[in-house]
């Protein structure tokens, strides 16, 4: 069986103890099924990303023992790639260009109370309002534009986005997972997926697993639902749909999720209070 599996951070701040657990996971089933483990980094958004976060992130892996089999990839490097997929001649994905921002959206959506709002793997869902603007790729320049994914404008032979997911690492339990298109509209909504000169990372993300020959995405449970986007571009593109994984979450002891921003649980605090990689496994259950 080809295995090969892929480790994508945001250096957008340092790895906490929920990244090490993602990378080791995928790391270790990439050995056992005597396949490959990839880098990928995700470093698009540029008003976030840091030089010094992208270095840590080699020196936080090493140190764990993870060793990554090719050349790793930045998506910072890859906006041709991103770009002539959107840029053909008739695109396979269909956009629309949109002008809303944050608060264009809130208001066109009218929800006086957080809780009447629905919400998407990207925040809330997006009311419509730009649909009607089919994007052309003759006539727009995409440095300056933002693109959304146009569901209405998708073929209805596709119905169904159904992936495997695995449910153990050892893949060999899976359940099938599964969205009809006309669920889209309330579940995901019309997602970005270029915004002003930039890939967004669904985009982004599809076609970097593709580049990379990616047959099995390893990655935590706040992704589940972004999971069928990424199938339904596959789809779309005629790209191979790997197998997924998503993970539990490692939660700080209040059951709260881990940001980057509890420094606290960096790696790198860890590795300076003197744990060894062995301790840091110990205590994300490997
Ligand atoms: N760059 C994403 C993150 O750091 C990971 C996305 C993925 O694994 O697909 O959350």
């Amino acid at each position: 069986m080809t295995f090969r599996t892929r480790f994508a951070p945001s250096p957008t701040g340092p790895l906490h103890l929920g990244h090490a657990y993602s990378a080791l996971l995928a790391h270790d089933a990439a050995r056992r099924h005597g396949g490959a483990f990839l880098l990928r980094i995700e470093d698009l958004d540029q008003s976030r990303v840091r030089a010094e976060w992208e270095e840590l992130i080699y020196q936080d892996l090493e140190w764990l023992g993870i060793t990554w089999d090719e050349e790793s990839i930045k998506q910072s490097e890859r906006k041709d790639a991103y770009l002539s997929v959107l840029s053909g001649v008739s695109p396979a994905i269909p956009t629309f260009t949109c002008t809303c921002n944050r608060r264009d959206i809130q208001l066109a959506i009218g929800a006086p109370h957080a809780e009447d709002m629905a919400f998407g793997p990207d925040g809330l869902i997006y009311p419509g309002t730009c649909r009607a603007h089919h994007y052309d790729p003759h006539l727009g320049d995409l440095d300056t534009l933002n693109l959304r994914l146009s569901l209405n404008k998708i073929a209805h032979d596709i119905n169904s986005i159904t992936h495997s997911e695995y449910s153990d690492i050892s893949f060999s339990n899976h359940i099938q997972s599964s969205m009809t298109l006309a669920e889209f509209p309330d579940r995901i909504g019309e997602v970005v997926l270029w915004r002003k000169g930039y890939a967004a990372y669904h985009l982004a993300s599809v076609i970097d697993d593709a580049h990379q020959g990616i047959t099995h995405v390893i990655r935590g449970q706040d992704l589940r639902e972004a999971t069928h986007i990424h199938i339904l571009l596959q789809t779309l593109l005629g790209f191979p749909t790997p197998a997924y994984h998503h993970h539990d979450l490692i939660r700080d002891e209040n059951g709260k999720r881990l940001a980057k921003r509890h420094d606290v649980k960096a790696i790198r605090k860890y590795r300076e209070d003197g744990a060894t990689p062995a301790d840091v496994r110990r205590m994300v259950g490997l």
